[in-house]
């Protein structure tokens, strides 16, 4: 009998731990929180990620750890990785938790990304802001998520502005200000990568944001063929530097005809929740055939998709489930302004059909809104 750790116990592990149960795995979350939502009915250990007692405990009950919170504290992960195999290792983790250490990297590897610069003071905000210009995005180096510790400048007006609000974090997380990216559109490449080297990936996803958080993704994303090219060309680049083990998404911009890497997340990703019902085998599986070694499974996507995000409350799930296609998922949580609660997948075999059938649910749903930007985009040609 296996046993898979997982740090953070979050909708994520949730998810893991779901498609993990016909492999016939156990699992154990660590998570600091009394109610995490896949303590619901995974076994957890309550205790901080720094608790020794609890990291020594936790490593004493699993055969191979991963993440479904990428904040872990490296040092952390490290400790943890001497006593049992971690995926993806420290290193990766460590990289794609400091905007700074990962946008170095795309840039090493070829991938283009926005103007950055590293601010460690006000001065060293006066002077980036007078070099690179406004729009811009000073946003915290670490620990930001989910449009959390970020600040759009709009214009030079709002250098102090921008300061009050994140200038205390500079010491403690890091500050980097960022060229904003008036994009066409966002994208995000799905990836794994086996132990052995192997990688795959899903059809590219697009994706909509409210306020930094993930609204809705539809896949596949219908990009020009050398873009995807060139997108999955980077996520390949991205994982052989890193030797990354399990699945991972890089989130990407297109602009003026150009792909932009704004951040990975190496970890199971929001933007691929729609691969549970969309594809042969959901990134939730393939992240947990990669940790544990076994041969990874086909990304095959079946039809098209579009996942809707429920952030604060949960709609109705009725006139989702009404629908042929439709697939509800409730994390457990409680009501929170800004929370993910759940999402819903609306699976169909061509585009017209997925239009339809979220054209009535948005409507059903009152969340027309949410809906709309795709709705546009099926119906491009
Ligand atoms: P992040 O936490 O960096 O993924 O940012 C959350 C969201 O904010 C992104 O998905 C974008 O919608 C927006 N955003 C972040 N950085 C930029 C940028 N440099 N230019 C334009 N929009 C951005």
């Amino acid at each position: 009998m296996t046993t898979v750790g997982i740090l953070g116990g979050g909708q994520l592990a949730r998810m893991l731990a779901l498609s993990g149960a016909p492999l016939g795995l156990r699992f154990l979350v660590l998570d600091a929180t009394v109610d995490a939502c896949a303590a619901q009915f995974v076994p957890s250990l309550q205790a901080d990620y720094r608790d020794e007692a609890g990291l020594a405990e936790f490593a004493a009950r699993v055969d191979v750890a991963t993440f479904d919170f990428e904040n872990v504290p490296a040092e952390s992960a490290r400790w943890l990785a001497e006593r049992v195999p971690v995926f993806p290792s420290p290193r990766a983790l460590a990289v794609a938790q400091d905007r700074l250490a990962e946008k170095t990297l795309f840039r090493e590897l070829g991938i283009d990304v926005p103007e950055f610069t590293d601010i460690t003071s006000r001065a060293d905000l006066d002077r980036a802001v007078a070099a690179q210009g406004v729009p811009a995005i000073l946003k915290t180096r670490r620990l930001g998520y989910d449009g959390k510790g970020q600040f759009r400048l709009r214009t030079l007006a709002d250098v102090d502005a921008a300061w009050d609000a994140l200038g205390a974090q500079a010491a403690s997380v890091g500050l980097i200000l960022e060229a904003f990216i008036p994009f066409e559109r966002e994208v995000s490449v799905l990836a794994v990568r086996a132990r052995d080297g192997e990688f795959r990936t899903w059809p590219l996803t697009e994706n909509w944001h409210e306020s930094g958080i993930l609204s809705a993704s539809l896949a596949p994303a219908s990009l020009p063929s050398s873009l995807v090219v060139e997108a999955i060309g980077h996520a390949r680049r991205i994982a052989e530097a890193l030797d990354y083990v399990g699945v991972f998404a890089l989130e990407l911009f297109v602009s003026g005809g150009r792909l932009l890497a704004n951040e990975m997340a190496p970890r199971v990703h929001n933007s691929g929740h729609w691969t549970i019902e969309g594809s042969e085998t959901s990134q939730f599986e393939n992240h947990l055939r990669a940790v544990l070694g076994l041969p990874l499974g086909s990304t095959r996507m079946i039809g098209h998709a579009c996942m809707l995000n429920w952030i604060g409350d949960l709609p109705s799930p009725l006139p989702v489930l009404a629908e042929a296609c439709g697939h509800w998922h409730d994390y457990g949580k409680s009501a929170r302004a800004g929370r993910k609660v759940g999402h819903a997948t609306l699976r169909a075999d061509t585009r017209d059909a997925l239009a339809s059938a979220l054209r009535s649910t948005g409507d059903a749903l009152g969340r027309s809104a949410q809906v709309a930007p795709v709705l546009a985009r099926l119906a491009e040609s």
